[in-house]
Protein backbone atom coordinates (compact mmCIF):
# COMPACT_ATOMS: atom_id res chain seq x y z
CA UNK A 1 0.00 0.00 0.00
CA UNK A 2 1.65 3.47 -1.09
CA UNK A 3 1.71 5.87 1.94
CA UNK A 4 -0.47 8.75 3.08
CA UNK A 5 0.46 12.18 2.01
CA UNK A 6 1.55 12.89 6.19
CA UNK A 7 4.22 9.87 5.67
CA UNK A 8 5.09 10.60 2.66
CA UNK A 9 5.17 13.86 4.35
CA UNK A 10 7.36 13.08 7.10
CA UNK A 11 10.03 10.91 4.59
CA UNK A 12 10.53 14.43 2.98
CA UNK A 13 11.30 15.97 6.54
CA UNK A 14 14.00 13.84 7.19
CA UNK A 15 15.49 13.96 3.93
CA UNK A 16 15.62 17.55 3.88
CA UNK A 17 15.57 18.63 7.43
CA UNK A 18 16.70 22.51 6.78
CA UNK A 19 13.63 23.28 5.19
CA UNK A 20 10.18 24.26 6.01
CA UNK A 21 7.53 21.50 5.95
CA UNK A 22 4.96 23.36 4.06
CA UNK A 23 7.49 24.05 1.35
CA UNK A 24 7.81 20.60 1.13
CA UNK A 25 4.68 19.75 1.06
CA UNK A 26 3.91 22.54 -1.85
CA UNK A 27 6.70 20.47 -4.11
CA UNK A 28 4.76 17.16 -2.91
CA UNK A 29 1.75 18.30 -4.43
CA UNK A 30 3.06 20.11 -7.40
CA UNK A 31 4.97 16.54 -7.97
CA UNK A 32 1.68 14.78 -7.78
CA UNK A 33 2.90 13.22 -4.60
CA UNK A 34 5.78 11.11 -5.55
CA UNK A 35 8.71 11.29 -3.52
CA UNK A 36 11.47 10.61 -6.48
CA UNK A 37 10.35 13.32 -8.72
CA UNK A 38 10.45 15.94 -5.40
CA UNK A 39 13.91 14.37 -4.45
CA UNK A 40 14.65 14.55 -8.60
CA UNK A 41 13.64 18.09 -8.35
CA UNK A 42 15.71 19.04 -4.93
CA UNK A 43 18.66 17.38 -6.67
CA UNK A 44 17.96 19.07 -10.02
CA UNK A 45 18.51 22.62 -8.00
CA UNK A 46 18.44 22.44 -4.50
CA UNK A 47 17.93 26.42 -4.97
CA UNK A 48 14.01 25.74 -6.26
CA UNK A 49 13.50 24.78 -2.98
CA UNK A 50 14.83 28.23 -1.46
CA UNK A 51 13.23 29.82 -3.72
CA UNK A 52 9.11 28.52 -2.92
CA UNK A 53 10.15 28.97 0.51
CA UNK A 54 11.01 33.02 0.27
CA UNK A 55 7.73 33.22 -2.43
CA UNK A 56 5.65 31.58 0.64
CA UNK A 57 6.66 33.96 3.04
CA UNK A 58 5.68 36.61 0.57
CA UNK A 59 2.41 35.23 -0.72
CA UNK A 60 1.58 33.69 2.74
CA UNK A 61 -2.05 33.84 2.45
CA UNK A 62 -2.11 32.59 -1.94
CA UNK A 63 0.80 30.78 -1.69
CA UNK A 64 -0.80 27.45 -2.16
CA UNK A 65 -2.53 27.85 -5.36
CA UNK A 66 0.17 30.21 -6.96
CA UNK A 67 2.79 27.18 -6.28
CA UNK A 68 0.48 24.65 -7.51
CA UNK A 69 -0.04 26.69 -11.27
CA UNK A 70 3.76 27.24 -10.97
CA UNK A 71 4.51 23.32 -11.07
CA UNK A 72 1.92 22.24 -12.97
CA UNK A 73 1.14 24.37 -15.48
CA UNK A 74 3.17 22.40 -18.87
CA UNK A 75 4.12 25.77 -20.18
CA UNK A 76 5.42 27.71 -16.82
CA UNK A 77 8.15 25.59 -15.10
CA UNK A 78 9.49 28.32 -12.47
CA UNK A 79 9.61 31.48 -13.58
CA UNK A 80 12.03 33.70 -12.96
CA UNK A 81 10.12 35.88 -10.68
CA UNK A 82 10.14 33.60 -7.98
CA UNK A 83 13.76 33.38 -7.29
CA UNK A 84 15.53 34.67 -3.80
CA UNK A 85 16.83 38.21 -4.28
CA UNK A 86 20.32 39.38 -2.43
CA UNK A 87 20.28 41.34 0.50
CA UNK A 88 18.56 43.99 0.44
CA UNK A 89 16.27 42.26 -2.23
CA UNK A 90 16.46 44.15 -5.57
CA UNK A 91 18.49 43.00 -8.68
CA UNK A 92 21.83 45.65 -9.36
CA UNK A 93 21.06 47.21 -12.86
CA UNK A 94 24.48 47.11 -14.50
CA UNK A 95 24.43 49.67 -17.56
CA UNK A 96 27.63 50.32 -19.11
CA UNK A 97 30.52 48.06 -19.95
CA UNK A 98 32.52 49.09 -16.90
CA UNK A 99 30.15 47.92 -14.56
CA UNK A 100 29.24 45.25 -16.38
CA UNK A 101 32.58 43.99 -16.49
CA UNK A 102 33.69 45.38 -12.39
CA UNK A 103 30.96 43.19 -11.47
CA UNK A 104 30.72 40.29 -13.16
CA UNK A 105 34.41 38.45 -13.41
CA UNK A 106 33.06 36.06 -16.41
CA UNK A 107 31.28 39.20 -18.69
CA UNK A 108 32.36 41.56 -21.19
CA UNK A 109 30.37 43.57 -23.26
CA UNK A 110 30.78 45.13 -26.42
CA UNK A 111 28.11 47.52 -27.33
CA UNK A 112 27.73 48.36 -31.28
CA UNK A 113 29.75 45.29 -32.63
CA UNK A 114 28.04 45.40 -35.98
CA UNK A 115 27.83 47.87 -38.70
CA UNK A 116 24.64 49.60 -38.55
CA UNK A 117 22.87 47.36 -41.58
CA UNK A 118 24.19 44.73 -41.05
CA UNK A 119 22.92 44.65 -37.55
CA UNK A 120 19.20 45.69 -38.51
CA UNK A 121 19.33 42.86 -42.05
CA UNK A 122 20.40 40.44 -38.71
CA UNK A 123 17.14 41.45 -37.03
CA UNK A 124 15.38 41.50 -39.92
CA UNK A 125 16.55 37.98 -40.76
CA UNK A 126 15.58 36.33 -37.31
CA UNK A 127 12.21 38.48 -37.37
CA UNK A 128 11.04 37.20 -40.71
CA UNK A 129 12.34 33.33 -40.45
CA UNK A 130 8.75 31.54 -40.77
CA UNK A 131 10.69 28.32 -39.85
CA UNK A 132 11.67 29.21 -36.57
CA UNK A 133 9.71 27.65 -34.15
CA UNK A 134 9.15 26.85 -30.30
CA UNK A 135 11.40 24.67 -28.18
CA UNK A 136 9.85 21.70 -26.54
CA UNK A 137 10.94 19.99 -23.60
CA UNK A 138 9.94 17.85 -20.91
CA UNK A 139 9.31 18.81 -17.63
CA UNK A 140 8.27 16.20 -14.50
CA UNK A 141 6.49 14.19 -17.15
CA UNK A 142 4.63 16.90 -19.15
CA UNK A 143 5.46 17.97 -22.35
CA UNK A 144 6.43 21.93 -22.67
CA UNK A 145 6.75 24.30 -24.83
CA UNK A 146 8.66 27.78 -24.75
CA UNK A 147 6.98 30.75 -24.99
CA UNK A 148 9.86 31.97 -27.38
CA UNK A 149 10.99 30.60 -31.05
CA UNK A 150 14.30 29.25 -31.66
CA UNK A 151 16.19 28.21 -35.26
CA UNK A 152 19.67 26.70 -35.42
CA UNK A 153 22.28 28.02 -38.42
CA UNK A 154 25.08 26.08 -39.66
CA UNK A 155 27.64 26.65 -41.79
CA UNK A 156 28.92 22.99 -41.48
CA UNK A 157 28.31 20.85 -45.08
CA UNK A 158 26.81 18.04 -42.65
CA UNK A 159 25.05 20.96 -40.81
CA UNK A 160 21.10 19.82 -42.29
CA UNK A 161 21.38 16.65 -40.23
CA UNK A 162 23.03 18.28 -36.88
CA UNK A 163 21.75 17.59 -33.50
CA UNK A 164 21.19 20.03 -31.17
CA UNK A 165 22.14 19.28 -26.84
CA UNK A 166 21.45 15.50 -27.85
CA UNK A 167 18.43 16.00 -29.95
CA UNK A 168 18.42 15.32 -33.75
CA UNK A 169 17.31 19.00 -35.28
CA UNK A 170 15.33 19.02 -38.55
CA UNK A 171 14.83 22.46 -40.30
CA UNK A 172 18.66 24.16 -40.08
CA UNK A 173 18.74 27.06 -41.62
CA UNK A 174 21.30 27.67 -44.14
CA UNK A 175 24.34 30.70 -43.67
CA UNK A 176 23.60 33.91 -45.89
CA UNK A 177 26.48 36.13 -46.58
CA UNK A 178 25.71 38.26 -43.17
CA UNK A 179 25.50 35.52 -41.07
CA UNK A 180 29.19 34.78 -42.78
CA UNK A 181 30.34 38.47 -42.32
CA UNK A 182 28.84 38.51 -38.75
CA UNK A 183 30.41 35.41 -37.88
CA UNK A 184 33.71 36.88 -38.75
CA UNK A 185 33.18 39.74 -36.30
CA UNK A 186 32.01 37.54 -33.58
CA UNK A 187 34.99 35.39 -33.85
CA UNK A 188 37.82 38.21 -34.22
CA UNK A 189 35.93 40.15 -31.11
CA UNK A 190 35.87 37.05 -29.20
CA UNK A 191 39.52 35.52 -29.64
CA UNK A 192 40.88 39.26 -28.92
CA UNK A 193 38.46 39.56 -25.62
CA UNK A 194 40.58 35.63 -24.69
CA UNK A 195 43.74 37.57 -25.38
CA UNK A 196 43.10 39.75 -22.86
CA UNK A 197 42.21 37.24 -19.77
CA UNK A 198 43.32 34.76 -17.85
CA UNK A 199 43.33 31.21 -19.63
CA UNK A 200 40.90 28.44 -17.53
CA UNK A 201 42.60 25.19 -17.65
CA UNK A 202 39.67 23.68 -20.36
CA UNK A 203 38.65 26.30 -22.04
CA UNK A 204 39.93 27.03 -25.67
CA UNK A 205 43.38 29.12 -26.57
CA UNK A 206 42.53 32.65 -27.48
CA UNK A 207 42.84 32.56 -31.62
CA UNK A 208 41.17 28.82 -31.41
CA UNK A 209 38.28 29.84 -30.58
CA UNK A 210 35.38 29.12 -33.87
CA UNK A 211 31.65 28.77 -34.28
CA UNK A 212 30.25 26.05 -36.24
CA UNK A 213 26.54 27.16 -35.59
CA UNK A 214 24.11 29.82 -34.73
CA UNK A 215 20.84 29.90 -32.27
CA UNK A 216 18.61 32.51 -33.05
CA UNK A 217 16.08 33.17 -30.35
CA UNK A 218 13.25 35.21 -31.13
CA UNK A 219 11.59 36.72 -28.01
CA UNK A 220 8.05 38.76 -28.11
CA UNK A 221 6.47 40.90 -25.40
CA UNK A 222 5.17 37.48 -23.70
CA UNK A 223 8.24 35.43 -23.97
CA UNK A 224 10.69 34.72 -21.20
CA UNK A 225 13.50 32.57 -20.56
CA UNK A 226 13.84 30.52 -16.75
CA UNK A 227 16.94 30.60 -14.81
CA UNK A 228 19.53 27.70 -16.01
CA UNK A 229 23.22 27.46 -17.11
CA UNK A 230 23.90 26.58 -20.82
CA UNK A 231 24.63 22.85 -21.04
CA UNK A 232 28.25 21.51 -21.12
CA UNK A 233 27.94 18.41 -22.98
CA UNK A 234 28.80 19.54 -26.09
CA UNK A 235 30.39 22.84 -26.16
CA UNK A 236 32.79 21.65 -22.60
CA UNK A 237 34.23 23.03 -19.41
CA UNK A 238 35.01 26.56 -19.59
CA UNK A 239 32.91 27.01 -22.40
CA UNK A 240 33.06 30.84 -23.91
CA UNK A 241 29.90 31.83 -25.53
CA UNK A 242 28.73 34.60 -27.72
CA UNK A 243 25.51 36.44 -27.57
CA UNK A 244 24.28 38.60 -29.79
CA UNK A 245 21.50 41.48 -28.55
CA UNK A 246 18.94 43.23 -31.49
CA UNK A 247 15.68 44.70 -31.64
CA UNK A 248 14.23 46.04 -28.27
CA UNK A 249 16.05 45.87 -25.32
CA UNK A 250 14.86 42.89 -22.60
CA UNK A 251 16.84 42.83 -19.20
CA UNK A 252 19.52 39.72 -19.09
CA UNK A 253 19.38 38.49 -15.13
CA UNK A 254 23.03 37.13 -13.94
CA UNK A 255 23.71 35.11 -10.09
CA UNK A 256 25.38 33.13 -8.88
CA UNK A 257 24.68 29.54 -8.96
CA UNK A 258 25.70 29.37 -5.27
CA UNK A 259 24.86 30.12 -2.25
CA UNK A 260 21.09 29.85 -3.28
CA UNK A 261 20.71 33.72 -1.77
CA UNK A 262 23.37 35.04 -3.91
CA UNK A 263 23.14 38.69 -5.23
CA UNK A 264 20.96 38.79 -9.17
CA UNK A 265 22.44 41.46 -10.97
CA UNK A 266 20.52 43.02 -14.50
CA UNK A 267 22.25 44.05 -17.07
CA UNK A 268 20.26 45.72 -20.57
CA UNK A 269 21.72 45.04 -23.54
CA UNK A 270 21.34 47.33 -26.20
CA UNK A 271 20.53 46.83 -29.95
CA UNK A 272 23.33 45.49 -31.46
CA UNK A 273 25.51 44.59 -28.45
CA UNK A 274 27.42 41.72 -27.61
CA UNK A 275 27.64 39.57 -24.38
CA UNK A 276 30.56 36.69 -24.39
CA UNK A 277 29.94 34.97 -21.57
CA UNK A 278 33.56 34.07 -20.83
CA UNK A 279 35.08 30.43 -19.10
CA UNK A 280 33.69 29.93 -16.02
CA UNK A 281 30.34 31.71 -16.84
CA UNK A 282 28.68 28.28 -17.03
CA UNK A 283 30.29 26.98 -13.81
CA UNK A 284 29.91 29.56 -11.55
CA UNK A 285 26.17 31.65 -12.88
CA UNK A 286 22.91 31.34 -14.23
CA UNK A 287 21.07 33.68 -16.39
CA UNK A 288 17.55 34.52 -17.36
CA UNK A 289 15.79 36.55 -19.59
CA UNK A 290 12.40 37.59 -17.36
CA UNK A 291 9.07 38.29 -18.05
CA UNK A 292 7.89 42.24 -19.42
CA UNK A 293 5.78 43.50 -16.31
CA UNK A 294 2.39 42.65 -18.16
CA UNK A 295 0.53 45.81 -16.80
CA UNK A 296 3.38 47.97 -17.24
CA UNK A 297 3.25 50.27 -20.64
CA UNK A 298 6.15 50.08 -22.56
CA UNK A 299 8.02 54.14 -23.20
CA UNK A 300 7.87 55.20 -26.57
CA UNK A 301 11.57 55.33 -27.04
CA UNK A 302 12.08 51.86 -26.14
CA UNK A 303 10.41 50.61 -28.91
CA UNK A 304 12.47 49.36 -31.56
CA UNK A 305 11.60 51.11 -34.78
CA UNK A 306 12.39 48.00 -36.91
CA UNK A 307 11.38 45.00 -34.22
CA UNK A 308 8.64 46.93 -31.79
CA UNK A 309 8.83 45.09 -28.41
CA UNK A 310 10.53 42.39 -30.15
CA UNK A 311 14.42 41.16 -29.00
CA UNK A 312 16.52 39.07 -31.50
CA UNK A 313 19.14 36.78 -29.80
CA UNK A 314 21.76 35.10 -31.77
CA UNK A 315 24.26 32.93 -29.42
CA UNK A 316 27.13 31.51 -30.98
CA UNK A 317 28.95 28.11 -29.66
CA UNK A 318 31.62 26.77 -30.42
CA UNK A 319 31.32 22.89 -30.47
CA UNK A 320 34.60 20.98 -28.71
CA UNK A 321 33.12 17.81 -27.24
CA UNK A 322 33.10 15.29 -29.85
CA UNK A 323 33.05 11.92 -28.23
CA UNK A 324 31.05 12.10 -25.03
CA UNK A 325 30.55 8.78 -23.22
CA UNK A 326 27.69 6.70 -22.76
CA UNK A 327 25.69 5.17 -19.86
CA UNK A 328 27.54 1.46 -18.33
CA UNK A 329 24.26 0.80 -16.92
CA UNK A 330 21.94 1.72 -19.82
CA UNK A 331 23.64 2.96 -22.86
CA UNK A 332 22.33 6.04 -22.96
CA UNK A 333 24.09 9.32 -24.03
CA UNK A 334 25.74 11.26 -20.82
CA UNK A 335 25.36 14.86 -19.45
CA UNK A 336 28.81 16.89 -18.25
CA UNK A 337 27.85 19.08 -15.32
CA UNK A 338 29.61 20.41 -12.86
CA UNK A 339 29.39 19.61 -9.08
CA UNK A 340 28.54 23.12 -7.20
CA UNK A 341 25.97 22.82 -4.34
CA UNK A 342 28.10 22.17 -1.73
CA UNK A 343 31.16 22.87 -1.16
CA UNK A 344 33.27 19.61 -0.40
CA UNK A 345 32.56 18.42 -4.00
CA UNK A 346 32.47 21.50 -5.63
CA UNK A 347 34.29 21.67 -8.60
CA UNK A 348 34.40 17.83 -9.74
CA UNK A 349 33.15 17.66 -13.73
CA UNK A 350 30.72 14.49 -13.91
CA UNK A 351 28.90 12.20 -16.63
CA UNK A 352 25.57 12.07 -15.53
CA UNK A 353 23.49 9.44 -17.77
CA UNK A 354 20.96 11.78 -19.56
CA UNK A 355 18.17 9.03 -19.98
CA UNK A 356 16.03 10.33 -17.22
CA UNK A 357 15.79 13.98 -19.58
CA UNK A 358 15.11 12.45 -22.95
CA UNK A 359 11.39 12.31 -24.82
CA UNK A 360 10.85 8.61 -24.07
CA UNK A 361 11.50 8.93 -20.59
CA UNK A 362 9.94 12.17 -20.36
CA UNK A 363 11.12 12.39 -15.74
CA UNK A 364 8.69 9.47 -15.67
CA UNK A 365 8.78 7.53 -12.56
CA UNK A 366 10.65 4.48 -12.26
CA UNK A 367 12.65 5.10 -15.45
CA UNK A 368 15.37 7.05 -13.59
CA UNK A 369 18.70 6.20 -14.54
CA UNK A 370 21.19 7.20 -12.02
CA UNK A 371 24.52 6.03 -13.99
CA UNK A 372 27.50 8.58 -13.23
CA UNK A 373 31.13 8.59 -14.46
CA UNK A 374 33.95 10.98 -13.31
CA UNK A 375 35.25 13.49 -16.05
CA UNK A 376 38.87 13.13 -16.93
CA UNK A 377 38.84 16.36 -19.47
CA UNK A 378 41.21 16.62 -22.56
CA UNK A 379 41.91 12.71 -22.37
CA UNK A 380 40.62 9.57 -24.66
CA UNK A 381 38.65 8.42 -23.42
CA UNK A 382 37.18 11.98 -21.43
CA UNK A 383 35.92 9.66 -18.63
CA UNK A 384 37.23 7.59 -15.50
CA UNK A 385 36.01 5.48 -12.50
CA UNK A 386 38.98 6.57 -10.43
CA UNK A 387 37.59 9.68 -8.53
CA UNK A 388 41.22 10.72 -7.71
CA UNK A 389 41.64 11.34 -11.66
CA UNK A 390 38.73 13.42 -11.98
CA UNK A 391 38.75 16.71 -13.47
CA UNK A 392 37.89 19.47 -10.90
CA UNK A 393 38.17 23.26 -11.20
CA UNK A 394 37.66 25.64 -8.57
CA UNK A 395 36.71 29.55 -9.08
CA UNK A 396 39.75 32.00 -7.72
CA UNK A 397 37.63 33.32 -5.19
CA UNK A 398 36.14 30.38 -3.90
CA UNK A 399 37.72 30.21 -0.59
CA UNK A 400 35.07 28.32 0.92
CA UNK A 401 35.54 25.31 -0.87
CA UNK A 402 39.18 25.99 -1.50
CA UNK A 403 39.46 25.70 2.41
CA UNK A 404 37.70 23.01 2.94
CA UNK A 405 39.21 21.19 0.02
CA UNK A 406 42.76 21.43 1.10
ZN1 LIG B 1 21.91 5.15 -17.73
Amino acid sequence: MSDTTEEKLAKLVTLFPDYEKEALLDILVSCNGSIREVTLLIDGDYSKLKEIESQRKRLKTKSQQTLLSCFSSPSSAISARTLPRGSNGKPINLYTKSEIESSLRYCTYHPNIFPDQLADSLLKMGLEDDAAAPNEFYLFGNKCVSNHKTRIYSNQPNGSSMNYNGKKVKNVGAYTDELAMAQVIIEETVNTALGKRKVLPFQVKPGDWNVQTVLCNIYGRESNLDWHSDRLTHIGAHAVIASVSLGFSREFRVRKVYPTNSQVYSIHPSHNSLIIMHAGFQEEYKHCVPFLPKRRAIPADEIHPLSGTSRVNLTYRNYTMSQNPTCEKCGYPMELRRAFKDSKNRGKYLWQCAKSYTDQNGFKEGNECRGMRFARLNCDPPYTNDERLCSTWLADDDYEAKQIQQ
